[in-house]
């Protein structure tokens, strides 16, 4: 019971960190470099429009923490790195992983900006840092010649309902049939 509810909280931490429990999420404390473990992203210019003139430096700089407790990858809010699950990165779908990149990395500038990634006071699908991170990664989906259904298949979750879905798709203008 309790296992399932913890599974259940984990598979929720796709964008976001919903509470901080260190020693479980990254046993080992390690951090590295962006750049050595998420190669080129400097020449997309997807992320290059995130960040103008100042990506090559956003993303040396940027710190990476690897997770064994799942989900799929989030900021840390304390210090603006990227934590990403090893099991995502060894086994989720390679576009699903490089759109979720590209969504992080609005995090990323939303974080330097000063902008609070995780307002309690809206649910998840109605806050305005992930509509711009879902509308940056849904126009590199349709530059990688994804189609609306594939794009809505991206944006479910196991954890999101299929009204927050519909919000979601919505917002960021996709037709999920
Ligand atoms: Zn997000």
């Amino acid at each position: 019971m309790l296992l399932t509810t913890l599974l259940r909280l984990f598979q929720r931490l796709r964008f976001e960190q919903l509470f901080h429990v260190d020693w479980l999420v990254n046993p080992t404390g390690a951090t590295y470099r962006f750049t050595d473990h998420f190669k080129g992203f400097e020449k997309v210019e997807a992320v290059k429009q995130i960040f103008g003139e100042k990506t090559i430096e956003v993303l040396q700089n940027l710190k990476v923490k690897f997770t064994y407790i799942g989900g799929y990858m989030w900021i840390d809010a304390r210090d603006g790195s990227l934590v990403v699950s090893t099991h995502y990165l060894n086994e989720g779908d390679k576009t699903g992983i490089y759109l979720d990149l590209v969504h992080e990395l609005v995090h990323i500038r939303q974080f330097m900006e000063g902008k609070k990634l995780f307002p309690a006071e809206y649910d998840y699908v109605d806050r305005p840092t992930e509509i711009e991170a879902y509308q940056h990664a849904v126009h590199e989906a349709r530059r990688l010649g994804l189609n609306d259904q594939q794009i809505c298949e991206y944006l479910k979750t196991e954890w999101m309902s299929n009204e927050d879905l519909r919000k979601l798709a919505k917002s960021v203008d996709v037709k999920c049939t």
